[in-house]
């Protein structure tokens, strides 16, 4: 049975469990060949703590682009203290990034939407691809109700640009779940959240967002809302995903 008929299966096997199930069918359909992508937001620590407690063999990897907010290296640090855990670190080639900020500038991402998406590629996609390649699958904290480009995502969905599963073990969590999550278990988070911050990204391409904006609003502000992926969750390089079934 192909990889992709498989998460058809475990998809459909998975509907509406909970973060918990999901994450131990993760860990155990795919066992040392599975890893969270933890981009340092609130689900994703969320995530990391259910891992700790569960204590799956899944371990944990941030990519750092360079251009991080100090209050996200700071949240790594307190992580893994807290935990007694390593957060793997996954930097862009430097050479790529000299090369790209010669050609286009320090500051590329403001002068059109390709060069935005050029960074994020060389910056978070590149990267990325070296954290998954020993993987058969990934775990990240989607939540269908983060966006319009959101709104359709599964339990699982399967990624045709990495070729495996993408597990979503929050896909059916409100903002309201998660913060309640992290009050009542201590877990640690972004600090910048306190001062207004939603989703928290790149220091240049976030911003603080009104209480009656989407959540991610204050990311690439200056763009419309069906543009605002940076690449990372993308499906055939659009933003599709597979069908539920009925
Ligand atoms: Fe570059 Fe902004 Fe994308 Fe970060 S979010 S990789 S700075 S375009």
């Amino acid at each position: 049975m192909s990889l992709y008929t498989q998460t058809i299966e475990i998809r459909d096997q998975l509907q509406s469990k909970s973060a918990e199930e999901i994450l131990k069918a993760a860990a155990e359909k795919f066992s040392g060949k599975v890893a969270l992508a933890n981009s340092l937001g609130a689900e994703d620590q969320v995530i990391t703590d259910l891992i700790v407690k569960l204590k799956l063999d899944i371990p944990i990897f941030t990519l750092d682009t360079g251009r991080l907010y100090n209050e996200s290296y700071d949240l790594i640090a307190e992580t893994e203290e807290k935990y007694n855990i390593k957060i793997k670190i996954y930097s862009p080639d430097a050479e790529e990034v000299e090369q790209m900020v010669l050609e286009d500038g320090i500051n590329l991402f403001r002068k059109s939407l390709d060069l935005r998406k050029k960074c994020c590629h060389i910056r978070k996609l590149e990267p990325l691809k070296r954290a998954l390649a020993n993987n058969e699958a990934w775990i990240c904290g989607l939540r269908r109700e983060q966006s319009v480009t959101r709104s359709d995502i599964s339990e699982v969905d399967w990624d045709e640009i990495h070729r495996m599963p993408k597990f979503n073990p929050l896909v059916e969590w409100s903002e309201e779940d998660v913060w309640k999550y992290i009050k009542e278990n201590n877990v640690p988070y972004n600090k910048l959240h306190d001062k207004g911050f939603r989703s928290i990204g790149c220091a240049c391409c976030t911003r603080v967002v009104k209480p009656d904006e989407d959540v991610r609003a204050g990311r690439w502000w200056w763009e419309t809302p069906e543009q605002k992926e940076c690449g990372l969750h993308l499906v055939n390089g659009k933003l599709e995903r597979i069908k539920k079934a009925n």
